[in-house]
């Protein structure tokens, strides 16, 4: 191989491209000093790599080396060299006869390096050469100083000399490059090592959170299924109750019905009434009847005074005076009789016209009683219905007190006097009007455990007391922290331009303005529509930007995604207050129709007392005119009677058949006295028979209350205990809905109850309190810990790995070690013999050689020269002159040549110190290497131009722009 061509343009002074051809033999290249042939060598470093700027003599930038420019020529922007081998023998290890190599350098500093006109990298080139012997730095290319450098180094530089002509440059870069991989692995390793620890600090707490986690889902899954099956089983024994209860109330409602109706007797005040009138009848036919056994004893008596009259005397005398007498009465008594008979009539039709009269109001006071027990009936209805209401009322205001709607974190918190500053639940503190409940209800759903705080002290304390009684978790709104959150303008205006937009949900609470923010956060960016059709549309028109509720309770989310279907709401505070407001409206209305009731009922009672009022005084004017008509009738009697008497004296005295009137009167009168003793005795019988079934009746009806009561007792603890079952029933329901998303139906098919009731009551109180003793969970650190589990094991093989590599490492530089450190030697000991030997024949005598400074650290030893010039004894090398010093330096040169051929030399002035005696030394010596390597010799000496097949100058007839001007043929012995 050899250096065919050498082509420059833009680099240093060779502004103008320049094409330099060679051939296998010597070149020499000469010119006045300052030409730019020193730049030849510069080029040829630099398109083999070089990046010292430095070694190319530049100053700082490697853009220096670009042409910078002259007086009458403007710099220029691109420097590039190229090199053409010849590569028959394929010396270089690449399947092509010609190799060139080019760099290329912009003023940017962008390189581009071509091989064979192909871009490449900078290592490609680099490697090409490395195992060659010609690379940038190697001991072919021997720049100016370069030959005094070797002799004047340290021993430790010189050796350098020697690693390059063993070869070891390659090993010893590779060498490097192994280190500084070690270096960085030691990094990593280091590195990985510390996260291991900080990772070996986290896993066992977190491996312990994890198993507790677990264990916590294991009974929480163990408590679910048995509270499930639980309440489905109580569910199921609380319904079959539930309709017992239902029907027994069916039952007594109808039973109290018809008691009701057997409360009264409306037959009774008329019996009551007979009974009075029979005892009057009774009473005035006795004084009849005494009457009737008087007369009859006085006719009894005349009949005897009679028969004892017509005994003794037989004949009275009778005057006319007596007659007269007795006519003229008997004529008064029939006037008085007619009068008293009128006046009998009279009063007759009086009592007949009270009796009617009485009768009116009697049947009068009737109805009004009637009225009056339906009405007492009715109000009996409404006072139970009233009761019901309160009973509902007192067990939902009772939730709502024990805020059981809230979470129990939230409730305790609440229920705690000792925490200052907690407000309330946000729950609490909002009203809505109802047809804006179910939205409410929907958004405050996940809202059930947020708290007013006043500030972040408050907070503190709150969590500090839920960690420490391990009661869960709660959110708290700072009151001095929270901002409003609001919907923004050109939205707003989108919404007021949108069918079904109600407003922004906040608009609808009432609250207190203390809480203003903390509404406006929660609430005071979500939309309310009327309906979902519309909430769509608008969600689409304000690219699903906010949360949109509708008053059905679906909800849009941001960024479009729906929430819809039923909801369980009984547990929550807006149903819980807004039914007991419903209730207490019905209540209301109930108490009001009562107060109707009782008013009217009061009222008619008046009636009823001035109606009977009625009754008695008219009973008294009845009884009166009865007593008025019976002594009229008594006197018409008594009238009749002595009217009857008179007649009989008349006959008596007339001389008539006395005795015979007297019997028939007195059978009349016996006749008439039976009859009536007989009809005093059928009313006395009646009167019995009245007075018992009166009391029967009152009997029966005091009875009939007594039931009624007690039935309505019955039916008012029913109704109350049906109502807890239903609130119990319904309690139970929602559980189920809410905490397990399960119906009664589903839970049913799915959660059998499968041990005895009473084991899955221990199983549940075992697995709540087994629940509590765990206490807070971190149910995200199972995934955390298999995370950092995970990351654990990739980690500690990863530092395996690094482990392996680092020994890997280690044992390739052994390896290398021993290599370089036998290759050195071996290069050393025959480097040794051939520089004594080249030595011997430079100075054509003498003695020298090369020794190591410590021969026990081969790799790092130093290489020192003995040289002793033929008659001088052996010195060291700085004591010999200049010349001896060119002369044994290029010695050691063609010595290293000697052993490692190399195909092509620069030699830049390196025979510039010596004599002419020795520059012929060295140009014969140069021979030796004919046809085996070419040189480039840069020279000012006439004798050596002798030694060269080519010549070539170097001019600057341009000012700043070197020229090659002429290419002479020399004609010599080579
Ligand atoms: P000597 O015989 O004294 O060693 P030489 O022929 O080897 O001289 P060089 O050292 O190769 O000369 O060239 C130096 C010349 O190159 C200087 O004149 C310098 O101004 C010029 N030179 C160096 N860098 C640049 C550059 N980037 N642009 C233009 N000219 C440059």
């Amino acid at each position: 191989m050899y250096l065919k061509e050498i082509e420059i343009s833009g680099f240093k002074s060779f502004a103008d491209k320049i094409n330099m051809n060679l051939d296998d033999k010597i070149t020499c290249i000469v010119g006045p000093n300052g030409s730019g042939k020193s730049n030849i060598v510069d080029a040829i470093r630099f398109v083999l790599g070089e990046q010292s700027i430095k070694s190319l003599r530049g100053d700082s930038l490697m853009s220096d080396v670009i042409f910078s420019g002259s007086k009458n020529r403007k710099p220029m922007h691109v420097a590039n060299v190229s090199l053409l081998f010849d590569n028959h023998d394929h010396y270089l290890n690449i399947p092509y006869d010609l190799v060139s190599v080019k760099r290329r350098l912009y003023r940017t500093g962008d390189n581009e390096y071509y091989l064979n006109g192909e871009k490449c990298r900078l290592k490609d080139i680099i490697d090409l050469f490395l195992d060659s012997n010609i690379g940038r730095d190697s001991f072919n290319i021997i720049g100016q100083g370069d030959i005094a450098n070797i002799l004047s180094n340290s021993g430790t530089d010189r050796r350098i000399v020697i690693e390059e002509a063993a070869g070891i440059l390659k090993y010893k870069k590779r060498r490097e490059e192994a280190f500084r991989k070690l270096d960085k692995t030691t990094i990593n390793l280091d590195r990985v090592n510390d996260i291991i620890g900080e990772i070996e600090n986290r896993l066992n707490p977190l491996k312990d959170q994890s198993e507790k986690a677990k264990k916590y889902l294991e009974y929480k899954e163990k408590l679910e299924s048995n509270e499930v099956s639980l309440l489905v089983e109580e569910i199921t024994t609380m319904n079959i109750e539930y309709q017992e209860k239902k029907e027994q109330i069916k039952k007594l409602e109808q039973e109290l019905i018809l008691l009701n109706k057997q409360l009264n007797d409306p037959e009774i005040e008329e019996m009551k009434l007979k009974d009075i009138n029979l005892s009057k009848e009774i009473q005035n036919l006795n004084a009849l009847l005494v009457s009737l056994a008087k007369e009859k004893e006085e006719i009894n008596i005349k009949r005897n005074v009679l028969k004892e009259r017509q005994k003794y005397q037989t004949k009275d005398i009778k005057t006319q005076e007596n007659i007269d007498y007795l006519k003229d009465k008997k004529l008064d008594l029939s006037q008085q009789i007619k009068l008293l008979e009128q006046d009998i009539e009279l009063k007759n039709n009086q009592k007949k016209e009270y009796e009617k009269t009485l009768n009116s109001i009697i049947e009068d006071c009737n109805q009004k009683r009637f009225k009056q027990e339906t009405l007492i009936k009715e109000s009996n209805t409404k006072r139970k219905e009233i009761l019901d209401l309160t009973n509902q009322i007192d067990i939902l205001k009772n939730n709502i007190n024990d805020n059981l709607y809230l979470s129990i974190s939230v409730q305790r918190i609440l229920d705690n006097p000792k925490l200052k500053g907690i407000h309330d639940a946000l729950i609490n503190i909002l009203k809505t009007e109802e047809k804006y409940q179910k939205a409410l209800d929907v958004l405050t759903l996940s809202t059930k455990n947020f708290l007013i705080a006043e500030d972040m002290e408050a907070i503190k304390e709150a969590i500090a007391y839920l960690k420490e009684n391990k009661l869960g978790r709660a959110t708290f709104l700072p009151i001095n922290v929270i901002k409003p959150k609001l919907v923004d303008l050109e939205t707003k205006e989108i919404c007021e331009n949108t069918d079904g937009f109600l407003g922004i949900v906040s608009d609808f609470l009432e609250y207190d303005k203390l809480y203003e923010n903390i509404v406006l956060n929660q609430f005071g960016n979500i939309i309310l529509c009327d309906k979902i059709e519309n909430a769509n549309i608008l969600s689409k028109r304000i690219a699903n930007k906010y949360r949109i509720v509708t008053l059905d309770g679906e909800i849009i989310h941001v960024g479009g995604s729906v929430t819809g279907g039923s909801l369980n709401t009984s547990k929550n505070n807006f149903s819980l207050k807004n039914k007991v407001q419903e209730l207490e409206l019905t209540l209301n209305l109930n108490k009001n129709t009562l107060i109707t009731q009782e008013e009217s009922i009061d009222k008619l009672n008046t009636e009823i007392q001035l109606l009977e009022r009625k009754i008695f005084e008219n009973r008294g004017v009845l009884l009166e005119s009865i007593d008025s008509l019976n002594i009229s009738k008594n006197n018409l009697a008594t009238f009749s009677k002595q009217l009857s008497d008179i007649s009989l004296e008349l006959k008596n005295i007339e001389g008539e058949d006395l005795e015979n009137d007297l019997d028939k009167e007195y059978y009349d009168k016996s006749l008439e006295y039976e009859t009536l003793d007989k009809k005093i005795k059928n009313l006395l019988q009646q009167k019995d028979m009245l007075q018992k079934s009166i009391l029967e009746k009152e009997g029966t009806i005091k009875e009939n209350r007594l039931n009624y009561q007690k039935k309505e007792k019955d039916l008012q603890n029913y109704t109350i205990s049906l109502n807890k079952l239903d609130f119990k029933l319904d309690q139970d329901l929602n559980i189920l809905n809410t905490e397990y998303s399960l119906t009664y139906e589903r839970a049913k098919e799915e959660f059998a109850l499968e041990v005895e009731l009473e084991k899955a009551r221990k199983d549940v109180d075992l697995y709540k309190h087994l629940l509590k003793e765990i206490g807070m969970v971190n149910l995200d650190s199972i995934q955390e810990f298999e995370e950092v589990n995970n990351r654990y094991t990739y980690l500690t093989n990863e530092r395996d790995d690094m482990l392996k590599a680092k020994d890997m490492l280690y044992s390739i530089i052994d390896e290398m070690d021993e290599v370089m450190q036998n290759d050195f030697l071996e290069t050393f000991k025959q480097l040794q013999v051939e520089f004594s030997k080249v030595f011997k024949e430079m100075f054509k005598g003498g003695e020298a050689s090369l020794e190591l400074t410590n021969p026990d650290n081969v790799l790092e030893t130093g290489v020192e020269i003995i040289a002793s010039p033929p008659g001088k004894k052996l010195k060291t090398v700085s004591l010999l002159s200049g010349g001896e010093k060119t002369l044994t330096a290029i010695s050691l040169l063609f010595a290293i040549l000697n052993i490692r051929s190399v195909p092509f030399c620069v030699f830049d002035e390196v025979e510039a110190a010596l004599d002419e005696v020795n520059v012929d030394r060295f140009g014969e010596y140069l021979k030796h290497y004919q046809n085996k390597t070419q040189f480039l010799l840069i020279t000012h000496k006439k004798r050596t131009m002798e030694y060269a097949k080519t010549l070539y100058g170097i001019t600057m007839q341009e000012y700043g722009v070197s020229k090659l001007v002429s290419v002479k043929l020399v004609d010599n012995e080579n």
